[in-house]
């Protein structure tokens, strides 16, 4: 009998051990730590200027070189320095951070390293930082979100971002959506995809005015039902 039994064990062991490692592992739940999430563009950077540069790729707006982008924030994007000091804060409390974008990954090692070297800390691609580029719908033409799936594969407790679409993501995934109040210059040139577009004629994908967007971050709460972060200083222009 304990023969058998001997024998089960070392078949379990056996068969654990062929298992393939699992390449997409998750961190393991440290008991009391937040797992806080951030976008990058108009969140934890301020890089207009880096966007307005770029070079595009085809006459489609969208369809920027986000190859150059990556490579070029050391030169035209800036800190944002209020949502630093959250980074600061949420990491002296043993609280882990995580950087999740929509731009495409190419080059991302430079956006890594430059993260890194403004924030003072190790920011590496795939670990703390992820890219998630839009998908497009192939029936509407439609491009979604995909931020969520990774929010959920880290299992983040909040995730902080500027855009309608980061709200969208964490509400998918479950998790507290905070937004992040984009800079003003940021809005006049990206006023798009948020809070509708406060520039645009008012209809119905656009039905917030300014001065209803100014309401909003009276109160505190965006129009998806997100927390504020009410940030009312403005980042540096970008050195040229
Ligand atoms: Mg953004």
């Amino acid at each position: 009998m304990r023969s058998i039994q001997l024998l089960s064990f070392s078949l379990v062991l056996i068969i654990a051990a062929c298992q393939p490692a699992n390449t997409n592992t998750v961190p393991e739940r440290v008991p009391g730590q937040l797992k806080v999430g951030f976008d990058v563009d108009d969140t934890i950077l301020f890089s207009r200027d880096n966007f307005l540069k770029a070079p595009h790729m085809s006459d489609d707006p969208d369809h920027l070189d986000y190859g150059w982008v990556n490579l070029h924030d050391s030169l035209y994007s800036v800190i944002i320095e209020p949502v630093a000091d959250i980074i600061g804060f949420l990491r002296s409390k043993g609280h882990a951070v995580y950087f999740i974008t929509a731009r495409p990954g190419i080059n991302g090692q430079a956006l890594a390293r430059h993260l890194s070297r403004e924030l003072g800390f190790t920011v590496a691609m795939n670990q703390n930082l992820f890219f998630a580029p839009k998908r497009k719908d192939p029936k509407t033409g439609y491009k979604f979100t995909t931020k969520h799936e990774r929010i959920s594969q880290l299992g983040l407790h909040i995730f902080y971002g500027d855009a309608d679409n980061d709200m969208v993501a964490a509400s998918l995934a479950g998790v507290r959506g905070v937004r992040i109040v984009r800079d003003p210059r940021s809005v006049v040139a990206y006023s798009k995809n948020y809070f509708g577009d406060t520039r645009a004629t008012p209809s119905e994908a656009a039905p917030y005015s300014e001065e209803q967007y100014q309401q909003f971050l009276a109160k505190g709460v965006g129009p998806y039902g997100e927390t504020i972060y009410p940030i009312y200083t403005t980042p540096k222009e970008p050195v040229d």
